[in-house]
């Protein structure tokens, strides 16, 4: 599933696409990727509008609307969350549109922007972020790791709020956006710190530690184009390349890359989780 730094990949790529650009028809929009309004509502209601600026929330890709010319209002967006399998791409209006295609919307430059999903949890939206968040359509997200709010003082109250484990901490989209499996075990191992850690035993130093992590493991994992572990292609259908730099995730029975120790895998907060028992403690 794509997380932080896949999303942010598809996002930088599909600013440089898209921003200025308006929807001049939609040519396609159904399924039940559309969580609000209905395909019809939403392919009536796009074209006209332009694409002024694109950004990430958490999971969520927000296309920032303007109409008529007008200054950028913040109140209108197209957003896209790629769910499993969910993908965007910004092609020739000729090309031939790829399988579980679900929405096309033709550009005034002679491309569409399309979103393809082939086992539909991904989600498309049009409306009003916060109307939306207020009708529970989209969550409320906490803070975002890579933003000047996310500090050591916030994570570290973040943590000492909870008994919960530091997996499970830190998956919490209200805690923290963005963050999944893959880069939440990455972000223990590099701070020493075992997954399964209840928090409150948490010392100042780890919590520390945890926050440099964070912000480390999505930087690097952004600078790599993110991991391709299924499904995920950036918008040119190319695989992410920081698969390649995993050091936990998918790794159990491997030897730790740091110490040799053999991986130990376990399931923490639901979800498949690999550490190593001897440098993460
Ligand atoms: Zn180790």
């Amino acid at each position: 599933m794509p997380e932080l730094p896949e999303v942010e990949t598809v996002v930088r790529d599909l600013r440089a696409e898209v921003e200025g650009r308006s929807v001049v028809a939609v040519p396609h929009a159904a399924s039940s990727v559309f969580r609000y309004p209905s395909p019809e509502a939403l392919a009536a209601a796009l074209p006209g509008a332009s694409f002024a600026a694109v950004r990430r929330s958490g999971k969520y890709i927000h296309c920032v609307l303007a109409r008529d010319g007008a200054a950028e209002v913040e109140s209108e967006a197209l957003i896209v969350h790629l769910g499993m399998t969910g993908h965007l791409e910004v092609c020739d209006a000729a090309a031939p549109e790829r399988p579980h295609t679900h929405l096309r919307a033709l550009l005034d430059d002679g491309r569409e922007l399309r979103f393809a999903d082939a086992r539909r949890f991904g989600r498309v939206m049009l409306g009003d972020p916060d109307a939306l968040r207020a009708a529970r359509l989209i969550p409320a997200l906490g803070v975002e790791p890579l933003g000047e709010e996310f500090t050591v003082q916030r994570l570290d109250a973040l943590l000492r709020r909870t008994t919960r484990t530091v997996k499970a901490a830190l998956l919490d989209q209200r805690g923290v956006a963005g963050l999944g499996n893959i880069y939440v075990d990455e972000i223990c191992h590099r701070a020493g710190v075992r997954p399964t850690r209840r928090c409150p035993r948490l010392t100042r130093a780890e919590r520390a530690r945890l926050h440099a992590a964070v912000v480390e493991v999505q930087r690097i994992a952004i600078r790599n184009r993110g991991s391709t572990i299924d499904d995920y292609r950036d918008l040119w259908d190319a695989k992410g390349n920081h698969q390649e730099e995993l050091r936990v995730y998918g790794r159990g029975g491997l030897p730790c890359l740091a110490c040799g120790t053999v991986l130990r895998r376990t399931v923490v907060a639901g979800r498949a989780t690999t550490y190593c028992p001897v440098c993460q403690r």
